[in-house]
């Protein structure tokens, strides 16, 4: 086990990091899920921004990361990133999941972000099989550390036990 992984379950909104992800929609203009709850506790602000971004480039295809402020939220920064739809397998999805994490430690880089929390990005509403999500992930996070070495800590949240026994299981 990398000791700069660690597993955590509960509320992201509620995590002390440089840091939160945000799985976003490509609209960036808010959803269900993790990014209603982002919303709801970061306050205006980082909605603001949001539109901010989508007036000038159009929103965030899948695949791709923005990174706003955290606004009343624990964390300095939220990383928005669009994960993809769960389609069967066939539409480069697993490809897409992993540039979707890969997206968000590049802005990390550049904003000098030492820790980062993750939600389990694509398994809600977007269907993405759990097991698979979290191998995908785990992937990213080894070679964001292995490339990063300013990074510190890379949090995974897990709202549910089925994920968080997922990761533990993968994590070993
Ligand atoms: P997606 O559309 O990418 O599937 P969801 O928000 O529907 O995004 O789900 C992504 C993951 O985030 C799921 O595992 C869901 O259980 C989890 N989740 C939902 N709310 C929160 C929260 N407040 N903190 C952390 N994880 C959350």
């Amino acid at each position: 086990m990398n000791e700069k992984i660690t597993l955590v379950t509960g509320d992201i909104t509620h995590i002390h990091a440089d840091a939160i992800v945000n799985a976003a929609n490509s609209s960036l203009l808010g959803g269900g899920g993790v990014d209603g709850a982002i919303h709801r506790a970061g306050g205006p602000a980082i909605l603001e921004e949001c539109k901010q971004i989508r007036n000038r480039q159009g929103g965030c295809h899948t695949g791709d990361a923005v990174i706003t402020t955290g606004g009343n939220l624990p964390a300095r920064y939220v990383i928005h990133t669009v994960g993809p739809v769960w389609n069967g397998g066939s539409q480069n999805e697993a490809q897409l999941l992993k540039r979707a994490y890969q997206s968000c430690f590049r802005l990390a880089q550049q904003h000098d972000v030492k820790s980062i929390a993750f939600p389990s990005i694509s398994t809600g509403i977007y269907r993405f099989p759990k097991k698979k999500a979290a191998e995908i992930a785990l992937e990213a996070i080894r070679d964001a550390l292995a490339d990063n070495p300013a990074l510190q800590e890379v949090k995974i949240v897990c709202f549910d036990e089925e994920t968080r026994a997922i990761y533990a299981g993968l994590l070993g």
